[in-house]
């Protein structure tokens, strides 16, 4: 028997409409992305976001821009309506995020609406509910401050299968973060916040006065601010400029983040996030990545943004060549930033108890055991340990001899003799980590060329192999007097390098007596 011909129907428009709007609206994220974007047109300066289980329960955003006038309030949920856009052609040169009034639309299809509404000469807010676009009742008068508060409710309560894709309210929370924080770090000069209905404290919060990198220190951290390069280029001919923060080769991590923001629109762009990684692969251990956050603003007739629904993918001309240059740029600022490198260590607090072997010892195994934690490494109480101990005083004497020692450091010397002085200086570093090894071979060299004032020894572990000078016996007692005062505070190395005792005099002498006692929580 051969098949029969289905019957052609015409949908329902509420299922179109829904259909429609599970395309634009995938997750709590992509609507209040959409809100956003709305807040912004609207010329907000304060956008506060407040959701409940992951935006499934609520969705409330609050803005204060310039409002919704009362006679719009019937058509601003259905489709197709807009304060944006009047003709096709104006589609080239649009410069608002919204321009074809789908969005409020489309969350009105898959969720109860609730706006509330006041423009600069409204004498009152308006409040009006939707459901499949349309008002419920008229727009009632109420309380409230100018700009416009959306409330979503209920997110997919009728498409049970788009309810059921979603991921955990955890998963769709941490989505809802990330939006909102991208379009705080590339809003800078406007404040934003994000938080759990009922709580007090803000996922993320960013000020008005807060620039681009004290933002990106606001949602990303420190670690990650302070390794930031500003980059930044343009090209007439293929009309695009480019400009964003990204992070030098001192800083990696597991995952790159990549924040991309092409005419003010946060987007993806695989090729160019490849294109970048692939500059970065030189510089940065293996698998690891950076964090980048560029702006590219391209000629609006260059760039297709009707391409998908949600707006997420965009179009551009003479695309592989912009990000060629965008790609040569971050390689040359890359380069630039690459001369000197970071490493952070941690200085040992007096006290501590590690002998020689262990600092000199590289550490194979990594057992819980031997995890320091921040508490431990914090001075937290003034009282524990002052700043003075760092900075032993140098008896009368001794500081005699260490000026004294300057003086004949900066007589001209044969070039031989520079080059061991220099290398001892250099070597003062190395004391620090209880060399002492070293130290007492870089002292038998000095004591070959009897050029260089002695300039070195280390507690009294040095062999001394000279003739003992006067100066020196009264330099072991200042040594002797210090072991003993040592013995009731904690103990700290001794140090008799030149360079090191001329700086510790400086610091000293430009002390302010009464902040050596405030308390300092810096990691040493
Ligand atoms: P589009 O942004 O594409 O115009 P939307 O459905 O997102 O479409 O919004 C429809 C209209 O509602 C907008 O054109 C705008 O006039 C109005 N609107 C939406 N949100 C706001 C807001 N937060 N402040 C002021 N007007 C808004
Ligand atoms: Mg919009």
């Amino acid at each position: 028997m051969p098949p029969t011909a289905g019957v052609i129907r015409r949908l329902d428009e509420t299922v179109v409409n829904r259909i429609a709007a599970g395309e634009v609206i995938q997750r709590p994220a992509n609507a209040i992305k959409e809100m956003i974007e709305n807040c912004l047109d609207a010329k907000s300066t304060s956008i506060q976001v407040i959701v409940k289980e992951g935006g499934m329960k609520l969705i409330q955003i609050q803005d204060n821009g310039c409002g919704i006038r009362k006679e719009d309030m019937e058509i601003v949920c259905e489709r197709f309506t807009t304060s944006k856009l009047q003709s096709f052609e104006d589609l080239s040169s649009i410069s608002t995020y919204g321009f074809r009034g789908e969005a409020l639309a489309s969350i009105s299809h898959v969720a109860h609406v609730t706006i509330t509404t006041k423009t600069a000469d409204g004498k009152c807010a308006y409040r009006a509910t939707y459901a499949d676009g349309k008002l419920k009742a008229p727009p009632k008068p109420c309380a409230g401050n100018q700009g416009t508060q959306i409330s979503v409710e209920d997110l997919f309560y009728n498409v049970s299968t788009r309810r059921k894709a979603l991921k955990s309210a955890s998963e769709e929370h941490a989505r809802i973060v990330e939006v909102v924080s991208r379009y705080a770090i590339h809003n800078s000069g406007i404040s934003f916040s994000v938080k759990k209905q009922g709580e007090t404290m803000a996922d993320v919060r960013t000020l008005s006065n807060a620039t681009t990198v004290d933002n990106i220190r606001t949602v990303f951290g420190n670690a990650v601010s302070r390794e930031l390069i500003e980059v930044g280029c343009e090209d007439v001919k293929l009309a695009f400029k480019m400009k964003g923060y990204v992070t030098n080769a001192n800083y990696s991590m597991k995952k790159c983040i990549f924040l991309l923001f092409i005419n003010a629109r946060l987007v993806e762009s695989s090729a160019l996030k490849k294109a970048i990684e692939t500059v970065y692969a030189a510089y940065l251990p293996k698998n690891t990545h950076p964090f980048l956050y560029l702006s590219l603003e391209i000629a609006p007739q260059n760039v297709d943004v009707n391409v998908h629904p949600t707006k997420h993918e965009v179009h551009f001309l003479h695309e592989e060549s912009i990000i060629e240059r965008v790609q040569q740029h971050i390689e040359s600022k890359l380069l630039g930033s690459n001369s000197s490198r970071m490493y952070f260590t941690q200085t040992l607090l007096p006290g501590a108890s590690i002998s020689a072997s262990e600092v000199i010892k590289p550490s194979t195994s990594k057992t819980s055991g031997d995890k320091v934690y921040a508490h431990q490494m914090v001075r937290t109480d003034a009282r524990e340990q002052k700043l003075d101990a760092f900075l032993q005083p140098l008896p009368k004497q001794q500081t005699d001899d260490v000026q004294e020692s300057h003086k004949a450091a900066e007589e001209p010397r044969d070039d031989k003799a520079n080059e061991e002085c220099s290398a001892t200086d250099a070597l003062s570093d190395l004391e620090m980590l209880d060399a002492s090894d070293l130290l007492s071979s870089v002292e038998e060299s000095e004591m070959q060329t009897g050029n260089c004032e002695p300039s070195t020894s280390s507690d009294s572990v040095l062999p001394r192999k000279r003739p003992r000078a006067e100066s020196d016996v009264e330099m072991e007692n200042t040594e002797k007097d210090r072991t003993m005062t040592a013995a009731s505070a904690p103990r700290r190395r001794v140090i008799n390098l030149t360079s090191v005792l001329s700086l510790q005099k400086d610091i000293e002498d430009r002390a302010h007596k009464s902040r050596c006692n405030i308390c300092i929580s810096t990691i040493f």
